[in-house]
């Protein structure tokens, strides 16, 4: 009876080995229509690293209008024939571009902001943020990645075309917004509207997002070029603790600081769930085929291994923000006097809400930790709930991620996750596909150049840049 059993139960697990080799050694790769990248003309490369350089000493910050209004003259110099050709609308400082192809045909937008971030760390600048250097290797400055370089190599790339007197398959369309590091509320949103208001629907939509990275994160050799789709949402709320105020020689058991101790602690100790959403579950099985066969068989297998690749993901910082909700306490305040009870504490925690969370499954998990005293409201300011999902086997996805391919270091292009903001989330509405992604390489370290000093981007990349939007504007649904 026992032996019986003891043989059911290896046939069994010899049936699920089966199963789990099977399904690693049939994981299709993944089959792209190879395209390369238009070329462009040598003599036009120093010429368009020199304009990007320009653009960058533009300080387009959210105080200094007069800084956009500056740039806009010189984008109307700097690209004659755009401006000549394409219809464009201002909505305060952003800029919405209509290329009309003459074709009845779903058209594509592409977003990019004009404005930065503000400086900070000044004295690690290895060159002034807005003094557009260019030297042998970099193009450095505030904007060579996030994002104004976009907006530069969109309109290279819409004004070569006119150069040769080309025209788009379908209409294009460019929106530049103005405020996008400050929630996108007067540039994006009012543009996403007015678009929505005349019935524009799109093929692709594509914003920043993604990126070429190193693929050793993933555990494969080649880099990868991440295509966003879709992002995580932003919620930042107070937490508020009170107490009795009073001489702290006669101090209660805990002050409102304790209670407010507590309650962070609590909910640092209890995380949010973790587990793969679909984005994060498409990257995995994308770069399964590239994998040694160990990890092949996990990420092929996932029904199975979730568990165990969510913990992998859980323990390494550059994936960890991939698998959950995340929480930052960020700000902090409470008490006037060092023998005085603090009558009020407060602290502000920054969430990033992952697909599937929403601000009431949110709230209601902040609320079940807190202590006695400890009240919690939604700070006001940029508030956003998780972005919807674009599908990853469309054909705009396709057409992103054949030119991705192209890029040099032959990149794998797989759908993402993105953990950070961007304007695309206002323009949900207009496209079934809303894609992110950057076309550029860059190394993991780089990554803190974002918002940090020493922001750049490799000469070389520049023109390569410029081809991919040439890439896609030569293609289109029309053919
Ligand atoms: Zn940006």
């Amino acid at each position: 009876m026992f032996k019986r059993g003891l043989l059911a139960v290896l046939t069994l697990l010899a049936l699920l080995l089966l199963v789990l080799v099977v399904r690693a050694l049939v994981l299709p790769a993944p089959a792209l229509s190879s395209r390369v990248l238009p070329s462009l003309p040598e003599q036009d490369r120093d010429a368009q690293v020199e304009r990007l350089a320009q653009a960058i000493r533009f300080p387009t910050l959210a105080d200094r209008p007069e800084a956009f209004d500056a740039f806009h003259a010189f984008l109307a110099e700097a690209f004659p024939f755009t401006h000549e050709t394409l219809s464009l609308r201002p909505f305060g400082h952003s800029l919405l571009y209509h290329w009309d192809s003459g074709h009845d045909c779903a058209p594509t937008l592409l977003l990019a902001h004009q404005d930065v971030v503000p400086v900070s760390a000044m004295a690690e600048w290895q060159h002034p943020p807005f003094d557009g250097v260019v030297d042998e290797r970099f193009i450095w400055g505030r904007g060579t990645l996030d994002d104004k370089v976009s907006v530069m190599a969109i309109l290279e790339a819409v004004e070569a075309m006119l150069a040769e007197g080309r025209q788009p398959a379908c209409d294009v369309w460019l929106a530049f917004g103005h405020d996008e590091e400050t929630g996108g509320a007067q540039g994006a949103a009012r543009m996403a509207a007015w678009l929505q208001e005349q019935g524009v629907r799109f093929e692709l939509v594509l914003d920043e997002g993604g990126m070429v990275l190193p693929g050793a994160t993933l555990g494969i050799q080649q880099p990868v070029a991440l295509i966003g789709i879709a992002e995580k949402g932003y919620i930042s709320v107070t937490l508020e603790a009170h107490g009795e105020p009073g001489h702290s020689s006669r101090p209660p058991a805990q002050t409102a600081i304790g209670d407010l101790a507590v309650a962070i602690a609590r909910l640092q100790a209890n995380p949010r769930p973790a587990g793969l959403s679909l984005p994060t579950r498409y990257m995995l099985e994308t770069v399964a085929p590239e994998q040694a066969f160990a990890r092949r068989l996990v990420f092929a297998n996932l029904w199975l291994f979730e568990p165990l690749v969510v913990r992998q993901l859980a323990g390494n910082p550059e994936t960890h923000a991939l698998i959950r909700t995340t929480m930052a306490p960020t700000m902090l305040s409470g008490g006037v006097k060092d023998n005085v009870l603090p009558a009020t504490a407060s602290a502000v925690i920054n969430f990033r809400l992952a697909p599937g969370e929403t601000q009431e499954s949110l709230l209601n998990w902040v609320e079940r930790h807190l202590p006695e005293g400890v009240s919690v409201s939604i700070k006001e300011g940029f508030f956003a709930e998780p972005s919807r999902i674009s599908p990853a086997n469309s054909d705009a996805f396709e057409r992103v991620a054949s030119l991705a391919q192209a890029l040099p270091g032959d990149p794998l292009p797989a759908p993402f996750l993105m953990i950070a903001g961007s304007d695309a989330r206002h323009y949900q509405a207009l496209s079934e596909n809303v894609l992110r992604f950057l076309p550029v390489s860059l190394q993991q370290q780089d990554i803190a150049r974002f918002h940090g000093p020493n922001e750049r981007l490799a000469r070389n990349q520049y023109p390569d840049m410029v081809r991919f939007y040439l890439g896609l504007l030569s293609s289109g649904s029309a053919q």
